[in-house]
């Protein structure tokens, strides 16, 4: 039996199995797709603390081979269901079932995306979700933003001082954000809103991304820009989880110490309800879910 069994191999959940295997801890870490989780598809990372820049897959193999050595177990498996059994933890994946004395999720989220041809290609490099990650990329260049919503017209003023322009892509006839915000939008000359608007291809010459193509109210226009930021929703890797307390998009809830609404399962990442979901957030998680399950595996010893 192992003592602690995290689901998913993103920074939150390498993290923990960090602070676990360096206390003697037996650890197995079950991913679906592949070690790194998503900041292994960015080029750049500029504000991970100690690296004025890294690529993702750099910084997420240096982990992997942290844990590695120090005799992590490590899985290509997808996580089904969890399940409490008297004082043991049942975890099923794909084709096993595991047990443990705890269980620490590390699931992630996904942004929605576009899914428009050659997209994978140009995250990091024309295509961005998060401003905090990418903002400092687009100074003095111009920039779209695809959504409306209160998040895309954050993304818009965050990004307003420093870029010469932005455009944004909303597909209804009016933006939804806060009012406020609505309003600071609306009156900035800096602001370009195309409403009625749909994507429909990403403009790339010469492999540099140009810009987008679009269908505004029937009629196909191109916009320039330098680079996009989509912000139309993210989605919580959360669904086995159906035991589990999650707040209404679906993220799961934890008292201070990262422990869910079932002891014994605690979470760390974005995959927890929270307001800032970044790199540093998610390590924080991953060692204070970690500290936790040391503290839990006492009554065991
Ligand atoms: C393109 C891009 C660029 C970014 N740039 C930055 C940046 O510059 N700076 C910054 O601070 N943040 C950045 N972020 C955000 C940052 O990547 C995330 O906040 C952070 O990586 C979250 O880590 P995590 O471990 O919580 O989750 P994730 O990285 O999402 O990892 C979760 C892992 O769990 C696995 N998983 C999911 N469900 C299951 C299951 N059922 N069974 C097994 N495994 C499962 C997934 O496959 C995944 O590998 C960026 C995000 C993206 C997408």
């Amino acid at each position: 039996m192992y003592d602690c069994i995290i689901i998913g191999s993103g920074m939150a959940g390498m993290t923990s199995a960090l602070y676990l295997l360096r206390a003697n801890k037996k650890v197995l870490v079950l991913e679906s797709e592949s070690i790194g989780g998503q900041i292994a598809s960015s080029p750049r990372v500029e504000n991970y603390p100690g690296y004025k820049s890294i690529s993702g897959v750099e910084l997420t193999s240096n982990l992997y081979d942290q844990i590695e050595e120090l005799g992590c177990g490590y899985e290509f498996e997808e996580v089904l269901n969890i399940e409490s059994v008297g004082d043991k933890k049942v975890v099923t994946t794909d084709s096993n079932k595991y047990e443990a004395r705890a269980v620490i999720i590390a699931t992630g989220c996904k942004y929605r995306r576009l899914n428009l041809d050659r997209e994978d290609e140009f995250i990091g490099n024309g295509i961005s979700f998060c401003v905090a990650c990418d903002g400092a990329f687009y100074n003095d260049k111009d920039v779209a933003v695809i959504g409306g919503g209160n998040s895309a017209l954050t993304i818009a003023l965050d990004l307003i001082n420093n870029t010469k322009s932005v455009t944004i892509i909303q597909d209804l006839d009016k933006l939804t954000g806060e009012p406020i915000n609505v309003e600071k939008i609306t009156k900035n000359p800096k602001v370009k809103i195309h409403y009625n608007s749909k994507v429909l291809k990403y403009i790339i010459k010469d492999d540099e991304f140009k810009g987008l193509v679009i269908n505004e109210a029937g009629v196909e226009k191109e916009v320039l820009v330098d680079g996009i930021f989509v912000s139309i929703g993210t989605i919580a890797n959360t669904k086995p989880f159906t035991n589990l307390k999650k707040d209404q998009w679906n993220y799961l809830l934890a008292d201070e110490g990262n422990q869910t609404s079932e002891e014994g399962i605690f979470v760390a990442g974005d995959c927890k309800s929270k307001r800032i979901r970044q790199l540093t957030t998610a390590t924080s998680d991953g060692t204070i879910a970690a500290i936790s399950v040391l503290n839990y595996l006492k009554r065991f010893e």
